[in-house]
């Protein structure tokens, strides 16, 4: 494996395994965005410094300077197949800033990973991981609540089968779910002190519609390599 060089500037030499944790990033140069590549240490400043560029609001007197940077950051994830929301939907030059940060906030919660590619369970389409939402899913062969992939299309449908299933199958889903969720680093207070079913899952009705709005994430992670 080659050595990388973090756009940080700092050296680090490849070695087993190593180079597949770098961020793939949107870094300023010269009145636009590029590619940057970040390793593990550097990633979370050089996403901070691609979110500070953009202001909250749109600037009333400098109404096109001020959006400029959210028009950056949206050109350069659709230049790499990622779909923005289309202008027409948004609030103007606000719902274009709005979109950005959102956008940015969503590569955040896959911790600092969007470009790779997954698999959507639902249709077989392989967007980039940033438009893929992972969602727990009754999974027959396991007997239990897995994971699994949706792109923004098939995601409404899953999580409805999901909710369903929780519906229909009482008390012992709602502890295989909540298994599931801490496997992933999601805790309810509520199950691990002992509330009752009845109680715990209306929480996890609101886990569920918090992870089909984006609200929560939960990040595929980092590439393990393949033996
Ligand atoms: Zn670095
Ligand atoms: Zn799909």
């Amino acid at each position: 494996m080659t050595a990388q060089r973090c756009t940080s500037y700092h050296l680090t030499v490849g070695g087993s395994g190593a180079g597949q944790d770098w961020r793939l990033l949107p870094t300023a140069a010269n009145d636009t965005l590029i590619d940057g590549t970040f390793c593990e240490a550097c990633w979370p400043a050089a996403l901070a410094a691609v979110r500070a560029s953009i202001s909250d609001h749109a600037d009333a007197a400098r109404p096109f300077e001020a959006v400029m940077p959210a028009v950056l950051v949206r050109a350069y994830l659709q230049h790499r197949d990622v779909a923005v929301r289309p202008p027409d939907t948004l609030d103007g030059l606000r719902g274009i800033i709005a979109d950005a940060l959102r956008l940015l906030d969503q590569i955040q919660a896959r911790q600092g990973f969007w470009w790779r590619r997954a698999m959507c369970s639902g249709c077989g389409a392989n967007p980039r991981e940033l438009e893929i939402t992972t969602l727990p899913w009754w999974n027959d062969g396991a007997g239990d609540y897995l994971t699994t992939f949706r792109c923004a299309a098939c995601l409404g449908a899953a999580v409805a089968d999901t909710r369903a299933r929780l519906a229909a199958n009482g008390n012992d889903d709602v502890a295989r779910i909540c298994a599931m969720f801490e496997r992933h680093n999601v805790f309810l207070h509520e199950h691990r002190r002992g509330d009752p079913p009845d109680v715990v899952r209306p929480l996890l009705e609101q886990v569920l519609a918090r992870i089909e709005t984006g609200a929560l994430v939960l990040p595929i992670g980092k590439t393990q390599s393949i033996a």
